[in-house]
């Protein structure tokens, strides 16, 4: 029997908040993203960290973090390879990998590495997800990290971090303690404590938007800077509104 429940994860969320018509585009029209070279190797960073705390301890060398980099790198398609821009990305995200083997803790040992979580928030709400990474702390709490391969924004959106810490801590029947944003470019990290009124308040709004998304028929487009990152830009009905004021405002 088809699950009739309406099933949102933390980015169907952001995107619709960032922009109703590109949530269109995506999750309703079904087109298909033209991604940027950088959204390519962020996706990459982020499989050859899995892949690399999913080896045994004593094989988690630096030189083999960048060795699974290169060999991700070497899989891309030829035509990506060549595109113009395309290695210093390789240079940046290698440099950003080599400062993690710096910096972190090679040895540590994740307790889940992207799980596929679902959880209830409502008869008619399901939320799900893939949080990159989930530690156990000295006390047995769990702590949600999310690695970012992008600058670190002026101001955080804390809120997805909410949502996997409610997807964890409901999936798993285990408390959540922290959750962090871990930043590869310049290694910043980002850090809150889980507070019970915070994933209160994160449930009711995801839940609220969720029942909007259910009945609402116009979808606006906003835009605004984004727009130059956002992989719908090539069908976006406003397109040649965008063009004008990237060049009138310079972004
Ligand atoms: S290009 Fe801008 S306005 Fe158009 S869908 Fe994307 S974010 Fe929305």
């Amino acid at each position: 029997m088809k699950d009739a429940r309406f099933k949102v994860s933390p980015l169907k969320l952001r995107v619709y908040l960032a922009c109703p018509l590109r949530y269109r585009y995506q999750y309703i029209d079904r087109l298909p993203p033209r991604l940027r070279p950088h959204d390519t190797v962020g996706t990459a960073v982020h499989f050859v960290l899995q892949q690399f705390f999913r080896l045994p301890v004593e094989e988690r060398t630096p030189e083999c973090l960048l060795a699974l980099f290169d060999q991700r790198w070497a899989s891309l398609s030829p035509r990506y390879r060549r595109m113009p821009g395309a290695e210093e990305l390789r240079q940046r995200a290698r440099g950003q990998l080599e400062a993690f083997a710096a910096r972190e803790d090679l040895r540590a040992r994740p307790l889940l590495l992207e799980p596929y979580l679902e959880v209830a928030l409502a008869p008619d709400v399901v939320l799900f997800g893939r949080p990159d990474r989930v530690d156990e702390e000295p006390d047995g709490s769990l702590h949600v990290i999310d690695y970012k391969t992008g600058e670190p924004p002026e101001e955080v959106d804390a809120a997805q971090l909410r949502l996997y810490a409610i997807m964890v801590q409901r999936g798993l029947g285990r408390p959540v303690s922290r959750t962090s944003f871990w930043y590869l470019e310049g290694g910043q990290v980002w850090t809150a404590a889980v507070t019970a009124e915070a994933l209160a308040q994160a449930e009711a709004e995801a839940v609220a938007l969720a029942r909007e998304l259910q009945s609402v028929d116009r979808f606006p487009g906003n835009i605004g800077p984004h727009c130059a990152r956002c992989p719908f830009l090539y069908a976006c009905q406003h397109r040649e509104e965008i063009a004008q004021r990237r060049q009138a405002e310079g972004w």
